[in-house]
Protein backbone atom coordinates (compact mmCIF):
# COMPACT_ATOMS: atom_id res chain seq x y z
CA UNK A 1 0.00 0.00 0.00
CA UNK A 2 2.98 2.70 0.77
CA UNK A 3 4.28 4.16 -2.84
CA UNK A 4 7.33 5.97 -3.21
CA UNK A 5 7.29 9.52 -4.92
CA UNK A 6 9.46 10.64 -7.45
CA UNK A 7 10.52 13.25 -4.83
CA UNK A 8 11.35 10.47 -2.43
CA UNK A 9 8.77 10.43 -0.31
CA UNK A 10 6.08 7.77 0.85
CA UNK A 11 2.86 8.20 0.63
CA UNK A 12 0.24 5.85 1.48
CA UNK A 13 -3.11 4.51 -0.54
CA UNK A 14 -6.60 5.36 1.34
CA UNK A 15 -7.57 1.81 0.19
CA UNK A 16 -4.52 0.17 2.13
CA UNK A 17 -4.34 -3.95 2.09
CA UNK A 18 -5.52 -6.01 5.06
CA UNK A 19 -2.25 -7.03 6.19
CA UNK A 20 -0.68 -3.24 6.52
CA UNK A 21 -3.23 -2.13 8.07
CA UNK A 22 -2.91 -4.94 10.43
CA UNK A 23 0.41 -4.00 11.00
CA UNK A 24 -0.15 -0.51 11.16
CA UNK A 25 -2.87 -0.76 14.01
CA UNK A 26 -0.34 -2.91 15.96
CA UNK A 27 2.60 -0.61 15.79
CA UNK A 28 -0.21 1.69 17.06
CA UNK A 29 -0.97 -0.42 19.91
CA UNK A 30 2.92 -1.38 20.37
CA UNK A 31 3.02 2.43 20.85
CA UNK A 32 0.36 2.49 23.61
CA UNK A 33 1.58 -0.15 25.05
CA UNK A 34 5.03 1.46 25.94
CA UNK A 35 2.91 4.80 26.95
CA UNK A 36 0.43 2.69 29.27
CA UNK A 37 3.43 0.78 30.75
CA UNK A 38 1.66 -2.57 29.42
CA UNK A 39 6.03 -3.95 29.13
CA UNK A 40 6.88 -6.10 31.84
CA UNK A 41 10.30 -7.15 32.96
CA UNK A 42 10.66 -11.31 33.43
CA UNK A 43 13.74 -12.60 34.40
CA UNK A 44 15.09 -16.53 34.23
CA UNK A 45 17.83 -16.87 36.87
CA UNK A 46 21.08 -18.31 34.91
CA UNK A 47 22.88 -21.27 37.43
CA UNK A 48 26.98 -22.23 37.43
CA UNK A 49 26.19 -26.36 36.55
CA UNK A 50 29.15 -27.35 38.70
CA UNK A 51 28.05 -25.26 41.67
CA UNK A 52 24.65 -24.58 41.17
CA UNK A 53 25.02 -21.30 42.29
CA UNK A 54 23.16 -18.29 41.02
CA UNK A 55 25.35 -16.41 38.19
CA UNK A 56 22.95 -13.86 36.77
CA UNK A 57 19.87 -14.15 34.70
CA UNK A 58 18.33 -13.37 31.35
CA UNK A 59 15.83 -10.26 30.96
CA UNK A 60 12.66 -11.62 28.64
CA UNK A 61 10.00 -8.63 27.88
CA UNK A 62 6.42 -9.88 28.43
CA UNK A 63 3.46 -7.81 26.59
CA UNK A 64 -0.11 -7.99 29.34
CA UNK A 65 -2.64 -6.45 26.91
CA UNK A 66 -5.56 -5.72 28.59
CA UNK A 67 -7.97 -7.84 26.46
CA UNK A 68 -5.69 -10.04 24.77
CA UNK A 69 -3.83 -11.16 28.14
CA UNK A 70 -0.25 -12.29 28.18
CA UNK A 71 1.11 -11.95 24.56
CA UNK A 72 4.55 -13.68 24.60
CA UNK A 73 7.93 -12.18 22.74
CA UNK A 74 7.48 -14.40 19.67
CA UNK A 75 4.36 -12.73 18.74
CA UNK A 76 5.46 -8.80 18.59
CA UNK A 77 9.30 -8.65 18.66
CA UNK A 78 9.51 -10.09 14.80
CA UNK A 79 7.14 -6.86 14.60
CA UNK A 80 9.09 -4.60 16.33
CA UNK A 81 12.27 -5.46 14.53
CA UNK A 82 10.35 -4.72 11.34
CA UNK A 83 8.89 -1.28 12.19
CA UNK A 84 11.94 -0.11 14.10
CA UNK A 85 9.74 -0.10 17.41
CA UNK A 86 12.09 -2.78 18.82
CA UNK A 87 14.52 0.06 19.48
CA UNK A 88 12.41 1.62 22.27
CA UNK A 89 11.63 -1.49 23.87
CA UNK A 90 15.56 -2.31 23.78
CA UNK A 91 15.50 0.77 25.80
CA UNK A 92 13.05 0.09 28.39
CA UNK A 93 15.00 -3.38 28.79
CA UNK A 94 18.13 -1.81 29.46
CA UNK A 95 16.47 0.69 32.08
CA UNK A 96 14.53 -1.76 33.63
CA UNK A 97 17.56 -4.41 33.97
CA UNK A 98 19.59 -1.85 35.22
CA UNK A 99 17.30 -0.94 37.85
CA UNK A 100 17.17 -4.88 38.66
CA UNK A 101 20.89 -4.67 38.85
CA UNK A 102 21.63 -2.23 40.84
CA UNK A 103 18.73 -3.16 43.60
CA UNK A 104 20.32 -6.54 43.39
CA UNK A 105 23.97 -5.09 43.98
CA UNK A 106 22.57 -2.91 47.01
CA UNK A 107 21.01 -5.94 48.73
CA UNK A 108 24.67 -7.97 48.10
CA UNK A 109 23.51 -9.99 45.20
CA UNK A 110 26.09 -9.52 42.37
CA UNK A 111 24.72 -10.94 39.48
CA UNK A 112 25.01 -10.53 35.74
CA UNK A 113 22.01 -9.23 33.54
CA UNK A 114 21.72 -10.46 29.59
CA UNK A 115 19.84 -8.65 27.38
CA UNK A 116 18.92 -9.56 24.10
CA UNK A 117 19.73 -7.31 21.00
CA UNK A 118 17.77 -7.32 17.60
CA UNK A 119 19.53 -6.86 14.27
CA UNK A 120 18.11 -2.83 14.83
CA UNK A 121 20.13 -2.21 17.42
CA UNK A 122 23.58 -3.48 16.22
CA UNK A 123 22.68 -0.90 13.38
CA UNK A 124 22.10 1.79 15.66
CA UNK A 125 25.53 4.03 15.54
CA UNK A 126 24.94 5.33 19.06
CA UNK A 127 24.41 2.46 20.90
CA UNK A 128 27.66 2.28 22.48
CA UNK A 129 27.07 5.90 23.78
CA UNK A 130 23.61 4.98 25.11
CA UNK A 131 24.62 2.31 27.11
CA UNK A 132 27.83 3.79 28.86
CA UNK A 133 25.21 6.84 29.66
CA UNK A 134 23.18 3.62 31.50
CA UNK A 135 25.83 2.68 33.13
CA UNK A 136 26.94 5.99 34.54
CA UNK A 137 23.43 6.65 35.48
CA UNK A 138 22.68 3.33 37.49
CA UNK A 139 26.24 3.54 39.21
CA UNK A 140 27.01 0.27 37.39
CA UNK A 141 30.41 -1.44 36.01
CA UNK A 142 30.18 -2.34 31.92
CA UNK A 143 30.30 -6.17 33.76
CA UNK A 144 27.37 -6.35 35.44
CA UNK A 145 25.78 -6.55 31.55
CA UNK A 146 26.47 -9.49 29.04
CA UNK A 147 24.47 -8.38 25.20
CA UNK A 148 23.28 -11.40 23.56
CA UNK A 149 23.21 -11.27 19.67
CA UNK A 150 21.96 -13.90 17.36
CA UNK A 151 23.49 -15.00 13.98
CA UNK A 152 21.12 -13.84 11.78
CA UNK A 153 21.09 -10.18 13.84
CA UNK A 154 24.90 -10.11 12.94
CA UNK A 155 24.09 -11.44 8.99
CA UNK A 156 22.07 -8.57 8.08
CA UNK A 157 25.07 -6.47 8.13
CA UNK A 158 27.60 -7.74 9.60
CA UNK A 159 30.36 -4.89 9.00
CA UNK A 160 28.76 -2.55 10.90
CA UNK A 161 27.61 -5.21 13.65
CA UNK A 162 30.79 -5.73 13.96
CA UNK A 163 32.15 -2.34 14.39
CA UNK A 164 28.81 -2.45 16.83
CA UNK A 165 30.72 -5.17 19.13
CA UNK A 166 33.88 -3.78 19.18
CA UNK A 167 33.22 -0.59 20.75
CA UNK A 168 30.86 -2.23 22.84
CA UNK A 169 33.39 -4.82 23.51
CA UNK A 170 36.12 -2.50 24.55
CA UNK A 171 33.82 -1.17 27.06
CA UNK A 172 34.13 -4.56 28.80
CA UNK A 173 30.85 -5.63 28.80
CA UNK A 174 29.83 -9.38 27.64
CA UNK A 175 29.61 -10.57 24.58
CA UNK A 176 27.08 -13.86 23.84
CA UNK A 177 26.11 -15.60 20.44
CA UNK A 178 22.13 -16.79 21.34
CA UNK A 179 20.73 -19.68 19.17
CA UNK A 180 24.18 -20.91 18.73
CA UNK A 181 24.23 -23.62 15.58
CA UNK A 182 20.48 -22.63 14.25
CA UNK A 183 22.37 -20.16 12.30
CA UNK A 184 23.96 -20.85 8.74
CA UNK A 185 27.80 -19.19 9.33
CA UNK A 186 28.25 -19.74 12.69
CA UNK A 187 32.18 -20.30 12.64
CA UNK A 188 33.51 -18.17 10.42
CA UNK A 189 31.58 -15.26 13.42
CA UNK A 190 33.01 -17.67 16.17
CA UNK A 191 36.81 -16.26 14.75
CA UNK A 192 36.33 -12.82 14.19
CA UNK A 193 33.84 -11.13 16.49
CA UNK A 194 35.09 -10.24 19.98
CA UNK A 195 32.02 -12.60 21.78
CA UNK A 196 33.05 -14.30 25.05
CA UNK A 197 30.09 -16.40 25.47
CA UNK A 198 28.33 -19.15 23.70
CA UNK A 199 24.40 -19.93 23.98
CA UNK A 200 23.47 -23.42 22.96
CA UNK A 201 20.02 -23.68 21.31
CA UNK A 202 17.25 -25.06 23.41
CA UNK A 203 15.90 -27.00 20.51
CA UNK A 204 19.18 -29.36 21.07
CA UNK A 205 18.96 -29.59 24.50
CA UNK A 206 15.29 -30.24 25.78
CA UNK A 207 15.68 -33.68 24.63
CA UNK A 208 18.94 -34.61 24.54
CA UNK A 209 18.78 -37.60 27.25
CA UNK A 210 17.09 -39.34 24.67
CA UNK A 211 18.92 -38.00 21.42
CA UNK A 212 22.21 -39.38 20.65
CA UNK A 213 22.58 -37.31 17.77
CA UNK A 214 21.59 -33.81 20.09
CA UNK A 215 23.86 -34.90 22.46
CA UNK A 216 26.43 -35.66 19.90
CA UNK A 217 25.93 -31.84 19.07
CA UNK A 218 26.35 -30.46 22.08
CA UNK A 219 29.24 -32.12 23.24
CA UNK A 220 30.97 -30.57 20.01
CA UNK A 221 29.80 -27.47 20.86
CA UNK A 222 31.18 -27.30 24.56
CA UNK A 223 34.41 -28.44 23.39
CA UNK A 224 34.57 -25.98 20.29
CA UNK A 225 33.56 -23.25 22.67
CA UNK A 226 36.04 -24.25 25.24
CA UNK A 227 38.91 -24.07 22.49
CA UNK A 228 38.35 -21.03 22.05
CA UNK A 229 38.37 -19.76 25.61
CA UNK A 230 34.48 -19.20 25.83
CA UNK A 231 31.84 -19.57 28.43
CA UNK A 232 29.47 -22.28 27.28
CA UNK A 233 25.71 -21.85 28.35
CA UNK A 234 23.03 -24.33 27.87
CA UNK A 235 19.34 -23.25 27.64
CA UNK A 236 16.23 -25.27 28.15
CA UNK A 237 17.02 -27.24 31.03
CA UNK A 238 13.75 -29.28 31.71
CA UNK A 239 15.03 -32.14 34.07
CA UNK A 240 17.95 -33.19 36.45
CA UNK A 241 18.81 -35.77 33.72
CA UNK A 242 19.76 -33.04 31.46
CA UNK A 243 21.49 -31.10 34.10
CA UNK A 244 23.68 -33.85 34.98
CA UNK A 245 24.66 -35.15 31.56
CA UNK A 246 25.60 -31.01 30.66
CA UNK A 247 27.68 -30.56 33.73
CA UNK A 248 29.40 -34.02 33.37
CA UNK A 249 30.11 -32.61 29.22
CA UNK A 250 31.07 -29.41 31.22
CA UNK A 251 29.14 -27.03 30.32
CA UNK A 252 29.80 -24.04 32.32
CA UNK A 253 26.14 -22.80 33.01
CA UNK A 254 22.69 -23.23 32.21
CA UNK A 255 19.10 -21.80 32.11
CA UNK A 256 15.59 -23.59 32.43
CA UNK A 257 12.51 -24.24 33.61
CA UNK A 258 14.12 -27.13 35.95
CA UNK A 259 15.60 -24.59 37.39
CA UNK A 260 12.97 -21.73 37.21
CA UNK A 261 10.41 -20.51 34.34
CA UNK A 262 11.41 -16.70 33.89
CA UNK A 263 9.26 -14.80 36.69
CA UNK A 264 8.52 -11.19 37.00
CA UNK A 265 11.52 -9.38 37.96
CA UNK A 266 10.39 -7.86 41.27
CA UNK A 267 10.10 -11.94 42.82
CA UNK A 268 13.74 -12.60 41.90
CA UNK A 269 14.38 -11.69 45.55
CA UNK A 270 12.25 -14.51 46.64
CA UNK A 271 13.10 -16.68 44.45
CA UNK A 272 17.14 -16.05 45.32
CA UNK A 273 16.16 -16.64 48.75
CA UNK A 274 14.12 -20.43 48.39
CA UNK A 275 16.88 -21.07 45.25
CA UNK A 276 19.02 -24.18 46.83
CA UNK A 277 20.93 -26.23 44.27
P1 LIG B 1 15.71 -16.47 23.54
O1 LIG B 1 16.55 -15.25 23.72
O2 LIG B 1 16.35 -17.65 22.91
O3 LIG B 1 15.14 -16.80 24.99
C1 LIG B 1 14.97 -18.09 25.49
C2 LIG B 1 13.53 -18.52 25.39
O4 LIG B 1 13.45 -19.86 25.86
C3 LIG B 1 12.58 -17.71 26.29
O5 LIG B 1 11.32 -17.61 25.62
C4 LIG B 1 12.45 -18.63 27.51
O6 LIG B 1 11.25 -18.42 28.23
C5 LIG B 1 12.48 -19.98 26.87
N1 LIG B 1 12.91 -21.02 27.81
C6 LIG B 1 13.76 -20.91 28.84
N2 LIG B 1 13.94 -22.09 29.47
C7 LIG B 1 13.18 -23.00 28.82
C8 LIG B 1 12.94 -24.39 29.01
O7 LIG B 1 13.45 -25.05 29.90
N3 LIG B 1 12.09 -24.99 28.13
C9 LIG B 1 11.49 -24.29 27.11
N4 LIG B 1 10.68 -24.95 26.30
N5 LIG B 1 11.70 -22.96 26.92
C10 LIG B 1 12.53 -22.32 27.76
P2 LIG B 1 10.51 -16.25 25.57
O8 LIG B 1 10.65 -15.52 26.86
O9 LIG B 1 9.14 -16.58 25.06
O10 LIG B 1 11.28 -15.41 24.48
C11 LIG B 1 11.31 -15.83 23.14
C12 LIG B 1 12.29 -15.03 22.33
O11 LIG B 1 11.85 -13.66 22.22
C13 LIG B 1 13.67 -14.95 22.97
O12 LIG B 1 14.39 -16.12 22.67
C14 LIG B 1 14.23 -13.71 22.29
O13 LIG B 1 14.71 -14.01 21.00
C15 LIG B 1 13.00 -12.84 22.14
N6 LIG B 1 12.97 -11.85 23.26
C16 LIG B 1 12.46 -11.96 24.50
N7 LIG B 1 12.65 -10.82 25.20
C17 LIG B 1 13.33 -9.98 24.37
C18 LIG B 1 13.84 -8.64 24.50
O14 LIG B 1 13.73 -7.97 25.55
N8 LIG B 1 14.47 -8.11 23.40
C19 LIG B 1 14.64 -8.82 22.23
N9 LIG B 1 15.29 -8.24 21.21
N10 LIG B 1 14.18 -10.07 22.09
C20 LIG B 1 13.54 -10.64 23.14
CA1 LIG C 1 18.50 -14.89 24.58
CA1 LIG D 1 18.42 -18.50 22.95
CA1 LIG E 1 15.55 -18.52 20.74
Amino acid sequence: AAKQRNDGAVVYDVAMDKSSAKSLSLLTELRNAAERNEFRLHVQPKISLDTGKVVGMEALVRWVHPERGNVFPDEFIPFAEQTGFIRVLTRWVMERSAELCRELATRGHHLKVSVNLSTRDLLDQDLPAKFADLLTRHKLTPGSFCLEITESAIMDDPVRAQHTLERLSAMGVDLSIDDFGTGYSSLAYLKRLPVNELKIDKSFVLNMENDEGDTKIVRSTIDLGHNMGLRVVAEGIESEAVWRLLAALGCDQGQGYFMSRPIPADQLFSWLEKWRP
